[in-house]
């Protein structure tokens, strides 16, 4: 299998030669060369695997740099109970007729972001050990990203983890997750500033060639392509749920910020899984909601994007989008620079709405969206609590809302539930008046030691702390 970047540079690579990197030197994005097509044979003999094993034949299928009898043992490692909390790894439950939540939040912090961070921790690991190499991860966290990394690399050999956070700005919880960590290759660090103000640093180091290369600094947002492909298996977990037979269509809804999730449910599909609509669920920044709905894509200026009470889906633009549109426009690079290079570069938006190729994000591709405020997602966890005595997050109550918007007799509706009530604890207080339960394992974790500096917002400052603790 050989990837390809989405805006046309002529150099194919194998897994592990992007499995270390972020973009494309053309600034694209990674995408394998075709999606591989299974059928009903396959998916027959898929339906009982276990999930670790499940795993591995769909990431065997995209990764033929890593010997098979390895990549199972990495699975097998990865994808544990002890991990996860259930055998089933993302069990489903029926919430009401035809409506599911299939719960990806029960991985160490408790969100979605487990599911593929927890793998590429130990893929990190074993090719980092082949090559007899290092890397030093950067980063920027408002809250689950930072610590799902963190949680995934922690006493790997090879890593070391450079959290940045704005200082005090983090609920109390996830604070004490990531800040309680006192393995010696984490270091948080508390910029005295806002999450922008992180982001510039990490773009500032990583802009510095010269230092990214002598201290080996790497990222892993969420255009990895590891990261998305960790992200497929679920959605065939889930579909095997939800169905007796390989021929029944189910539908998806996916509460969606940089469209990474919801992307990996379009790879799913694209191989052939029968996935009848992908559902895109977003909360008050709905520039998703409204590409889908008019073919209109308009990032938004740090001033028109909104701090809502579902926190991770807060997002300007949609770095995983490019991946999607690319297939839209039918795989031509040309095409793809002029709407992501040309027109977002110079007007801040591009307009499919009158070119045949937007109909197909519907029609051939099964994309539909929706769009919550903070009192629909008030309203569906206290309907929810109610009718159903289920506690949900507010991103999984955006996804509730849009999906019963999007029903449709006969075809079951799987909604990716994607982090835990009790990370987003004060809306859930707002909504019901008292806190979620919390997991034993988390109880007191507040008082805790914390491991964690304080840095002023100025990325010399990092800088200096990331060379004086890289040896
Ligand atoms: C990251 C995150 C999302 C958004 O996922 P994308 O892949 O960015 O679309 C939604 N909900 C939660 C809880 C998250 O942590």
């Amino acid at each position: 299998m050989n990837y390809l970047s989405t805006r046309g540079h002529p150099d194919r690579k194998r897994f592990c030669e992007i499995l270390l990197e972020g973009l494309a030197p053309d600034g694209g994005l990674y995408l394998p060369e075709q999606y591989p097509q299974v059928d009903a044979a396959t998916l027959a003999k898929w339906r009982v695997l276990p999930y670790a094993e499940l795993a591995f034949e769909i990431l065997s299928l995209y990764i033929d740099d890593i010997p098979p009898a390895d990549l199972k043992a990495i699975c097998a490692k990865t994808y544990t109970a002890e991990v996860f909390g259930t055998d089933e790894i993302v069990p489903l439950r029926e919430l009401e007729d035809g409506v599911y939540l299939e719960a990806l939040s029960n991985g160490p912090t408790l969100a979605f972001k487990d599911m593929a961070m927890q793998l590429l921790g130990n893929l990190f690991e074993y090719e980092l050990a082949r090559r007899g190499a290092e890397l030093n991860i950067l980063g920027a966290t408002s809250g689950d990203t930072g610590s799902a990394a963190e949680y995934a690399m922690r006493g790997k050999k090879g890593v070391r983890v450079f959290m940045t956070s704005p200082d005090g700005r983090m609920s109390p919880f996830q604070q004490a997750q990531m800040f309680s960590l006192q393995d010696e290759n984490i270091h948080n660090i508390a910029i005295t500033g806002v999450f922008d103000d992180c982001q510039d640093i990490v773009k500032a180091v990583s802009n510095d060639l010269g230092f990214k290369r002598k201290y080996r600094i790497g990222t892993v947002n969420s255009i990895n392509w590891a990261r998305l492909l960790a992200q497929v298996v679920y959605y065939f977990a889930g579909y095997f749920q939800a169905t007796a037979s390989n021929d029944k269509p189910v539908s998806f809804t996916v509460p969606s910020g940089n469209f990474g999730n919801v992307c990996a449910g379009h790879v799913a599909r694209s191989m052939g899984l029968p996935i009848q609509t992908l559902v895109v669920a977003t909360n008050e920044n709905d520039v998703l909601d409204e590409f889908f709905r008019t073919g209109v894509y308009r990032v938004r200026a740090a001033v028109d994007t909104h701090e809502t009470s579902s926190p991770s889906m807060d997002i300007s633009k949609a770095s995983n989008f490019e991946r999607f549109v690319f297939d839209l426009v039918g795989r031509d690079a040309a095409k793809l620079r002029k709407l992501f290079v040309d027109d977002l570069g110079l007007q801040g938006s591009f307009d499919l709405s009158a070119d045949p190729a937007f109909k197909q994000a519907a029609e051939r591709f099964g994309f539909k969206s929706g769009r919550s405020t903070h009192a629909d997602r008030l309203a569906t966890i206290r309907d929810t609590e109610k009718r159903f005595a289920t506690l949900v997050d507010p991103h999984t109550a955006d996804g509730l809302k849009a999906a019963r918007e999007q029903l449709v007799p006969g075809v079951p509706m799987v909604v990716l539930e994607t982090a835990l009530p009790i990370k987003f604890a004060a809306t859930l207080v707002e909504a019901l008046g008292a806190e979620p339960a919390r997991p034993k394992k988390f109880e007191g974790i507040e008082a805790l030691p914390k491991r964690v500096v304080k840095l002023p917002a100025d990325a010399e400052a990092v800088k200096a702390y990331i060379a004086e603790n890289c040896d």
